[in-house]
């Protein structure tokens, strides 16, 4: 394992068990509990040990008391009670603790996928995040729950096994203590091996999980394209991979079981050569030969089950690093000025000045844009590819920052107001219409969530969709989801405009929503867009020209920056390149 993989892991068991420090009193007392147990466990073959002695007495001497022998049976009846049962409790507190770690570390990631900048989500695979929040989540917990006490209870049972040998026959005892640090330096040997494989099987869920949502989401595109060879090749690969370093790491976490039952039987064989020896020789006592023979037993229980903790660390540590380097993701800081100013009675005013940006400080994208589009007017944005015209909408909601220059907002300088009091301000509707898991009448209500069942039909109404809801047999309380089949994708466009015009926005950002309809769909979008721009200023992404030429200016876009302003007809004179555009 290299350095910096060394210090990372010991980096994030110190940040998990400070995140468990909130819990610290309970995991002392489960800790204290544990090892109060195994120590108990430990003496019970010392006291069985001397009930043989005291049998073989018995036999030879003829003599009995009566109620030491019940004494002692009874104390190792309540030594095997007390060490197996309390073992039942540490494990219930444990899961409890574990599971209410792990279920603030949901809330967590939760709130921080709201907070994310948006570069993150757009940089990343969605397999990714999704598997970093659920897989590794369920790892770090089974790893948690099945570990920390265990382990340290374990290690005490260790120890005081040792003490207890040593105290019943120290040189017996000496064969168990060298061999037994063999038996944990093999085990340390083989779970450092392991924890890296374990973190690259996260990484290469993660990547499954991305090229499956892939392949789900965009099922009929890849039909479409006959990608699928493709994408199952992709997904094999992956998968090969998958197996091998999955294969890898269970052979060698397989090898602990075996490897360290080998040590203790080697053990056991030497303790049976040296004990014969002593015993024949009169110089040990049958009961202790005995209490021997059960702490080899014993002292197999331990050597594993610390064996497996440190795997079962290994991987949860690998999955808690995946978690925390997406909880530790950079903010879209909510304000970048200490004090932000209310806005009022917004008109609706819109205007770029000089405006710089890059994605990248060293990849400047919009080297000066300045536009600007008054109160009620109608914008559209055009363009080839790649040529900037979501990043316009990117800056104008400020999901990203620009560099240099001024966005102003009625007169106002956007970055003087908070971005919530920012985006109250727009509405947007998208080519890819975003319905979410609800009814009809929640979909339409999400931009004004009090919005009463008489305002929600009557935006229904506008919007053009009134009528096919009307025919649901469930009207407006019909479930739909994103992949529901019974819409189609004009009307979910048009659950989606009859959203925007609830919210009532000032602005408006239409993602040229008519491109995948038929006909009479599309003119119904059309009359529903009437309704929605009507006094709104619009910015509108076109890809199809026809659809903008009463637009009342038309930015020409290209890498990054606005070429050509005016109207369809100024353009069209002008002859440059929105009416090359126009005219292929
Ligand atoms: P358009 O909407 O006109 O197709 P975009 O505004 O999406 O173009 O992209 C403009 C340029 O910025 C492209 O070269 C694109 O690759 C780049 N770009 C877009 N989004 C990002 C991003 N999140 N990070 C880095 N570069 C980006």
């Amino acid at each position: 394992m290299s350095k910096t993989a060394k210090t990372n892991r010991k980096k994030m068991l110190r940040r998990v068990a400070a995140e468990m420090g909130r819990q610290k009193n309970t995991v002392i007392l489960l800790v204290i509990i544990i090892s109060a147990a195994k120590i108990c466990l430990s003496q019970a073959p010392r006291v069985a040990g001397n009930i043989t002695d005291y049998l073989g007495k018995m036999m030879t001497e003829g003599s009995a008391d009566e109620s030491w022998f019940i004494r002692q049976c009874l104390l190792l009846l309540f030594l095997y009670f007390v060490g197996y049962a309390t073992e039942f409790f540490v494990t219930k507190g444990m899961v409890k603790i574990s599971q209410s770690f792990i279920c603030s570390l949901r809330n967590q990631a939760q709130k921080k996928l709201n907070r994310m900048h948006i570069s993150y989500l757009d940089n990343h695979p969605i397999g990714d995040v999704l598997s970093r929040l659920t897989n590794d989540v369920i790892t770090l917990s089974n790893g948690l729950e099945s570990t920390v006490p265990s382990l340290a209870g374990q290690v005490v049972l260790l120890i005081s096994l040792a003490v207890s040998m040593l105290i019943t026959n120290w040189k017996l005892a000496i064969i168990y203590l060298t061999l037994i640090p063999f038996g944990l330096f093999l085990m340390k040997v083989i779970t450092t091996k392991t924890s890296g494989l374990f973190k690259e099987q996260s990484v290469i869920v993660g990547d499954m999980n991305s090229l499956i949502t892939d392949t789900y989401s965009n099922h009929t595109l890849m039909k479409a394209y006959s990608c699928e060879e493709e994408k199952l090749q992709a997904f094999e690969e992956r998968n090969t991979k998958f197996r091998k370093a999955y294969v890898k790491s269970r052979f060698l976490s397989g090898l602990v079981l075996p490897l360290s039952i080998l040590v203790n039987n080697g053990t056991y064989v030497c303790l049976c050569i040296l004990g014969g020896v002593l015993l024949l020789n009169g110089k040990m006592t049958t009961g202790c030969f005995l209490a021997f023979i059960l702490y080899g037993n014993m002292v197999a229980t331990p050597m594993t089950t610390i064996s497996n903790s440190l795997n079962n660390i290994q991987n949860a540590l690998a999955a808690a690093s995946r978690i925390y380097d997406f909880l530790d993701e950079e903010e879209d800081p909510l304000e970048t000025k200490e004090s932000v100013k209310p806005l009022a009675d917004v008109k609706g005013e819109v205007s770029f000045e000089h405006v710089v940006f890059g994605y990248t400080p060293d990849h400047i994208l919009m080297k000066d844009v300045s536009i600007k589009a008054p109160k009620g007017s109608f914008s559209a944005i055009v363009g080839p590819s790649g040529a900037g015209k979501t990043t316009l909408v990117n800056l104008l909601l400020r999901f990203y920052e620009i560099n240099n220059g001024t966005i102003r907002l009625d007169e106002t300088d956007t970055m003087d107001l908070s971005k919530a009091d920012l985006r109250k301000n727009f509405g947007m509707v998208l080519q890819d219409t975003w319905i979410f898991d609800g009814t009809i009448a929640d979909n339409i209500r999400y931009g004004k969530p009090d919005a009463t069942p008489d305002e929600i039909e009557e935006a229904a109404k506008k919007a053009q969709c009134h009528d096919f809801i009307s025919r649901l047999s469930e009207g407006y309380d019909t479930h739909i989801s994103e992949e529901h089949i019974g819409l189609s994708a004009g009307e979910k466009q048009l659950i989606a405009i009859a959203r925007t015009i609830l919210a009532d926005p000032k602005i408006l950002i239409l993602d040229e929503a008519t491109s995948q309809v038929d006909t009479r769909t599309e003119y119904r979008i059309v009359k529903a867009m009437e309704e929605l721009t009507k006094g709104r200023t619009t910015f509108m992404i076109a890809h199809r020209l026809f659809t903008i030429r009463n637009a009342d200016q038309i930015m020409y876009m290209e890498n990054g920056d606005i070429l050509e302003v005016g109207n369809h007809e100024a353009l069209m004179k002008k002859n440059g390149r929105y009416a090359a555009m126009y005219n292929t």
